[in-house]
């Protein structure tokens, strides 16, 4: 036996498996040609980042496009850093906005899929075989290095002034121990990681191609880094570079943090012998902050967390169709063209994507979910309101499901007409749009215009009432207040009004809006006829006269 064989049997004696038996395990796809594997592989430390579905998009985007698959991993080798609800968060921030990847893991415990587990903590024995071959071809070894010895290099490569820090040549301790060695303090029990052995060189660089960025030069990496912690569990790293290969992903879409390890990454897809993939860097989410531009930070902006538009009600439809607009620029003229396809068929590319990093706009969010939210029926905003509701808050379900026809009745006023309003940008908005239909809800405040004096008001609200015939149909129901005009000193007719506005006291506008703020507290609303029609007669007569008795 050589010593590189013995050493892969002293540091991995339960690992019988070899590279060659999961290439089998994980035969290539069997895809079209040009069809692309992503996937979106985050670790359960935190939210689920509004970035972070940014990017998932991207991921299941390419995969649709292209006829391949995008599946989603669990990179949970940090359990240090790892969060209790990590993963449901991952799972439901999704499932909230309709992300549905074709494999990987679905949900708590759960996965589908023939190259998983999809969690890196179940994939072990994967990691340990792909680390016995290196020990085995002299690419890794074993490092005994404790938190001093590491921090006396570090001081060390401060005393030198080394331009470059870390792990390699001369300050590689452990690099050239001999078997015997190892072999004793392995056996003393003795603490050890794995490390690469690396062959890079200083005045080397490589050279990548990123999809969106194109080009990129950088040194080699000469560091020899660590591949399995002390507990066996890999880095980042060595877990991208074999999870990647076994999993066949074609495309690796990851935030642009990651540029600065490609080189590493390089490295570890040769040592191992895998085919390097594609890099995918995407640029972060960004806002407008003082006039200039910054990242979207988790701590001060709560629209950094996916969970926000989630809790805010904003619609999922409208959050995916934004962020469209933002993955690729000429998403809105496909829109055009396309008013009512379903944006999943949008023919993306990934080359497209902004490398400065795009600007997330709130106000802009929510002109598109209103615009969403227009051209629903009011079956699925009632179906959606309840839905959201019932969770944030439950007082608005409970009204809004006592009557669900009077319910849908608010929602249907002036929509599926050409025009629809665009009244609502999220579900937390429902309580205020509907508080005039419900008793428990309406704190009546009457706010008069003020180019009207209360007791012109009075008069003008007294004679309406004389009139107000609730089985009016909405043509009456408006030639009854026009009527009302000329006795009362105001014209039917607006643009009479506005050429002759001294001749008037008002026109046929001012006297509905009076009518509008005693029934409403608003001064604007959707169709009024239709809301004194979903009033009903007691409570519209019972407004105008509290607002009479009040002047
Ligand atoms: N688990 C890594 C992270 O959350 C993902 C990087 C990658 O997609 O490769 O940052």
């Amino acid at each position: 036996m050589t010593n590189n064989e013995k050493l892969a049997q002293l540091l991995f004696p339960h690992i019988s498996k070899t590279p060659q038996d999961y290439e089998a395990i994980y035969p290539p796809r069997d895809l079209p040609q040009g069809a692309r594997v992503t996937r979106f592989a985050p670790s359960p430390t935190g939210f689920l980042h509004i970035g972070g579905l940014f990017t998932a998009l991207s991921d299941v985007l390419t995969a649709r496009a292209s006829g391949g698959v995008a599946y989603l991993r669990i990179e949970d080798t940090d359990k240090k850093r790892e969060i209790d609800d990590g993963v449901s968060a991952i799972i439901e921030g999704f499932r909230a906005f309709g992300i549905t990847f074709a494999e990987g893991v679905t949900g708590f415990g759960t996965e589908s899929g023939a190259y998983g587990p999809y969690t890196q903590s179940h994939r072990a024995e994967v990691y340990q075989t792909i680390a016995k071959d290196l020990v085995l071809r002299g690419l890794a070894y074993p490092c005994f290095c404790s938190e001093d010895d590491l921090t006396a290099l570090r001081e060390q490569q401060e005393r030198d002034g080394a331009l470059i820090k870390g792990y390699f040549g001369k300050y590689a301790k452990c690099r050239d121990l001999s078997y015997e060695e190892q072999e004793r303090r392995v056996q003393a029990g003795e603490s050890w990681v794995l490390r690469l052995r690396s062959d890079g060189q200083e005045d080397k660089r490589i050279v990548f191609e990123d999809v969106i960025r194109g080009k990129i030069e950088m040194p080699e990496n000469i560091t020899d880094t660590v591949l399995l912690k002390a507990d066996g569990i890999p880095t980042y790293h060595f877990a991208h570079a074999v999870d990647d290969h076994f999993m066949r992903t074609t495309h690796v879409h990851r935030g642009d943090e990651w540029i600065a390890s490609v080189p590493l990454h390089i490295a570890l897809f040769k040592a191992c012998g895998f085919r390097v993939p594609k890099y995918v860097h995407v640029s972060p989410v960004m806002k407008e902050d003082n006039g200039g531009k910054r990242k979207l930070s988790k701590r001060k902006d709560p629209e950094a967390a996916v969970s926000y538009f989630v809790e805010s009600g904003y619609p999922a439809d409208g959050v995916i169709e934004y962020l469209m607009t933002l993955l690729n620029s000429n998403f809105e003229d496909w829109r055009k063209a396309n008013p009512t396809a379903d944006h999943w068929t949008f023919p993306f590319n990934v080359k497209k994507m902004s490398v400065s990093g795009c600007l997330f706009d709130l106000a802009k969010l929510s002109d598109v979910c209103k615009n969403t939210i227009s051209v629903m029926t009011a079956e699925q905003v009632l179906e959606s309101v309840l839905t959201w509701s019932e969770i944030y808050d439950k007082e608005l379900f409970e009204l809004l499901s006592a009557d669900k026809e009077f319910a849908l009745g608010i929602f249907s006023i002036d929509r599926g007409t050409a025009k629809p309003r665009k009244d609502l940008a999220k579900w937390n908005e429902v309580r205020d749009f509907v508080t005039y239909y419900y008793d428990a809800l309406y704190q009546p405040v009457f706010e008069a215009d003020e180019r009207f004096s209360a007791a012109e008001i009075k008069t003008v609200l007294t004679e309406y009432l004389k009139v107000y015939d609730p089985a009016d149909d909405k043509d009456q129901w408006f030639a009854r207040i026009k009527a009302l005009c000329e006795p009362l000193g105001y014209t039917p007719n607006v643009k009479e009004y506005k050429k002759q506005p001294d001749a008037f006291k008002g026109h046929v506008g001012d006297i509905s809006g009076m009518i509008r703020r005693a029934v409403t507290s608003r001064a604007n609303t959707p169709d009024l006829w239709a809301i004194m029609q979903l009033l009903g007669e007691e409570t519209v007569r019972e407004r105008i006269t509290n607002v009479i008795n009040s002047l």
